[in-house]
């Protein structure tokens, strides 16, 4: 698929051996497990007050009876941010529903523009979209701050490389550093707003 990426930048993976009581006491391990992100739309924790603003999402949701058992089992633990853990809350679907974000499966049906937008790519992708809520802007604008954020690094480190003896190199590569740091300064504002 043509420009198309991973919604996960970095995949997750549930490595917590320890057994706990609560499964509220795994917010660390899941903060890791998760590399700081939702699992399910990959907006880093930070946007939203690290890790006091994510909750604990789980995926089969502990309200149902017969899921009551998983409520403290680390494998059914999703390191979440608020906006996808009140839209999931306890839907649930035993067939082409949801997807854990730690599977394979779940880049097979949601991706992302080059843009940074979410998108589905088949049936079930547009039922977790769509359940998610995962088109909200906000998405896209925290993929776009991570983008600018990488490439304002990548600018550093060639600008020092070219400092000596390529003055007209370096002009330009400056005056484009000055405007990353004003789209910078700019999508930074969203971030206590959104
Ligand atoms: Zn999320």
């Amino acid at each position: 698929m043509v420009n198309k990426l991973n919604v996960q930048e970095v995949k997750p993976q549930r490595t917590c051996q320890t057994k706990k009581t609560r499964y509220s006491a795994y917010k660390l391990e899941l903060r890791e497990d998760f590399n700081n992100r939702c699992g399910y739309c990959d907006d880093e924790d930070y946007h939203a007050g690290g890790k006091s603003g994510y909750q604990i999402d789980h995926f089969k949701p502990k309200s149902i009876p017969r899921f009551e058992v998983l409520e403290h089992d680390y494998s059914n633990l999703v390191y979440s941010c608020p906006y996808c853990n009140r839209a999931k809350w306890n839907k649930w679907k035993d067939s082409n529903g949801f997807i854990d974000p730690c599977s394979t499966e779940y880049k097979q049906h949601l991706c992302r523009d080059k843009h940074g937008k979410i998108c589905h790519t088949t049936k079930q992708g547009k039922y977790i979209f769509t359940e998610l809520n995962l088109g909200l802007k906000r998405h896209e604008i925290l993929w776009i701050i991570r983008k600018i954020e990488v490439q304002k690094c990548e600018l550093e480190v060639r600008i020092q490389m070219l400092k000596k003896g390529h003055a007209g190199r370096l002009k330009a590569l400056e005056q484009f550093l000055e405007i990353q740091n004003l789209v910078d300064k700019y999508t930074r504002s969203f971030r206590d707003s959104i």
